[in-house]
C-alpha cells in the first residue's frame, strides 16, 4: 500500500513517538491524544480493517493482543485499566484504511461511546 500513512509510520518513512516495535507489530503514540495515554497498535502488515481479518490473520491478532498485554504494564496503565478500540468503517468511525488498535488509559473513561 503505497499511500497509506501507517504503512510508512511502521516503515519509518514518516516520523512517530515508538513506544514498541518487533517484526510483525508497530506500537507508536496517537497524533491527537484523547487521554494521557493514547498509543497505537498496528500490524505491519497492511490489513485494512476488521472486516479483513479472517482464519489467515488468526497468528497475527493473537499476537497483537500479547503485545498490548507487554505495553500496558510498560505503560504504567495496567493496574488501573484502559480501553482498547478497534474503530471499523464509516460507522465506527474509522479514518486511517490501516487496521489499528487504540490503547486508551491514565483516566476514567467514559461508556457509553457518543
Ligand atoms: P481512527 O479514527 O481511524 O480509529 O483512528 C486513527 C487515529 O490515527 C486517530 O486517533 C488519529 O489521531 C491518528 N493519526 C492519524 N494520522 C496520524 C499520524 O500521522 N501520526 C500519528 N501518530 N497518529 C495519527
Ligand atoms: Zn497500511
Amino acid at each position: 500500500m503505497n499511500d497509506c500513512i501507517f504503512c510508512k509510520i511502521s516503515k519509518g518513512e514518516i516520523p512517530s513517538k515508538k513506544v514498541y516495535e518487533d517484526d510483525k507489530v508497530f506500537v507508536f503514540h496517537d497524533i491527537s491524544p484523547e487521554a494521557p495515554v493514547h498509543v497505537l497498535v498496528i500490524p505491519k502488515e497492511h490489513i485494512a480493517s476488521a472486516n479483513d481479518i479472517d482464519e489467515s490473520k488468526s497468528d497475527i491478532i493473537a499476537h497483537i493482543y500479547l503485545v498490548i498485554h507487554k505495553i500496558v504494564r510498560e505503560l504504567g496503565i495496567a493496574e488501573t485499566g484502559y480501553r482498547i478500540v478497534n474503530n471499523c468503517g464509516e460507522d465506527g468511525g474509522q479514518t486511517v484504511n490501516h487496521l489499528h488498535f487504540h490503547i486508551l488509559g491514565g483516566r476514567s473513561l467514559k461508556w457509553p461511546p457518543g
